[in-house]
């Protein structure tokens, strides 16, 4: 059971998405209302609310979604943090933005 979390009920496969990377760590899937002609997010398969509450121990799965992004081309990488950050999804996630210049 993945409780009220959406990305969390992606990651059980308990809601669809479009799924383009996965590993033990992490999951890529295309965002529902993508914003750029590539529009993927790049979530830990572990719940963690946001950037701002990272431990010590999440370096490395952050460091790894930082990491496969470079597997899928030129790109921008973002992370919306807090509401005036524009979070509304609090499970972290990077989204990675490309296709579009400027
Ligand atoms: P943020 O403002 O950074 O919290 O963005 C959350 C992102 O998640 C938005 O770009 C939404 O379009 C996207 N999103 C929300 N629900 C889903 C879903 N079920 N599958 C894919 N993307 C989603
Ligand atoms: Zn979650």
């Amino acid at each position: 059971m993945s409780g009220g979390c959406v990305f969390c009920r992606i990651v059980a496969r308990e809601s669809p998405a479009d799924i383009e990377y996965d590993d033990d760590l992490i999951l890529a899937f295309k965002d529902l209302y993508p914003k750029a002609p590539v529009h993927l997010l790049i979530i830990p398969k572990r719940h963690i609310e946001s950037i701002a509450r990272l431990e010590p121990g999440d370096d490395a799965v952050v460091g790894h979604c930082v990491r496969v992004a470079r597997l899928l081309g030129g790109y921008r990488l973002s992370c919306n943090t807090g509401p005036e950050g524009g979070q509304v999804v609090y499970h972290l996630h990077f989204h990675l933005t490309a296709g579009r210049r400027g």
